[in-house]
């Protein structure tokens, strides 16, 4: 059994590249560059689970390059069962201050990035007759943030997204789902202010910051038979951020 994971050389990615891994699934890691492995642990530590794990660098934003890697992928491994699209961006300003650009990097990295390779990997998958996919939504799709219209632009589609993949692709054995991070400790959310930081503490019920394996743990579920009949769901994790 074979998952592939966008942008998973760090943070939320690597966590649920280690957590499936630890399931017994081969790992198919992604990133947009070798840099990101370099000084960086994580396949070792995968493969020292004792599953395979190979990286295949490709910018999702590209159908070009996503097409290549779902391609070596199943060359390589001979089944994609679980694609977890997590690759993602912030290019974070209030709307006045957003350049054009900053908001089509965003669009094209966070959403045309999942309908690349949703388009692709269902094709593997029905083939298959079986699969999961899940999807890194977040909690600014769901309820806006300012400062973040191109990133809840981004995410707000995925959750759309997600449910009409699911009603296209739940008679082929497909089962497709988002998660909806809320404030997680990784590099991404490190770059906020202090005050930034602060105003989302004040917000959350269980009042800390959540943990990338914590995601990584609710993806697995996603990812193992235990949620067969799960699918088009939105699953929030964010410590009671909204409710
Ligand atoms: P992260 O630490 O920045 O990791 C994202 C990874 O994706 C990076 O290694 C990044 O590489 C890679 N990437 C960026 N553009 C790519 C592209 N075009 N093709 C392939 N890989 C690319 O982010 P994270 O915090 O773990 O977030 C992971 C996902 O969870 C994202 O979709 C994010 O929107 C979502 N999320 C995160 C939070 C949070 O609190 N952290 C909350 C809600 C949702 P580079 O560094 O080279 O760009």
């Amino acid at each position: 059994m074979t998952a592939l994971i966008t942008g998973s050389a760090r943070g939320i990615g690597a966590a649920i590249a280690l957590r499936l891994a630890k399931d017994g699934f081969d790992i198919a890691f992604n990133d947009i560059s070798e840099k990101m492995f370099e000084n960086n642990d994580i396949l070792d530590k995968v493969r020292a689970l004792g599953v395979q794990a190979e990286v295949f660098l490709a910018d999702v934003s590209k159908y070009d390059q996503c097409e290549n890697m779902v391609k070596a992928v199943k060359e390589r491994f001979g089944t994609i069962d679980v694609l977890v699209n997590n690759a993602g961006i912030t290019r974070d300003n209030l709307m006045a201050k957003m350049d054009e650009a900053m908001y089509d990097l965003v669009i094209a990295v966070n959403q045309k990035s999942v309908f690349n390779m949703m388009k692709l990997v269902c094709g593997v998958m029905s083939r298959q007759k079986h699969g999961h996919i899940i999807n890194l939504a977040s909690v600014t799709g769901l309820y806006g943030n300012a400062g973040q219209v191109n990133y809840a632009a981004s995410k707000a589609a995925i959750i759309g997204m997600t449910k009409t993949v699911a009603k296209e692709y739940g008679k082929r054995g497909i089962t497709c789902n988002a998660v909806a991070p809320g404030f997680i400790h990784t590099p991404m959310t490190d770059a906020l202010t202090d005050e930034q930081k602060q105003k989302m503490l004040d917000l959350i019920a269980m009042k800390r910051y959540g943990e990338p394996e914590e995601i990584a743990g609710v993806v697995s579920f996603l990812a193992s038979e235990d949620s067969s009949y799960v699918t088009g769901q939105v699953i929030e994790i964010s410590g009671g951020l909204a409710m």
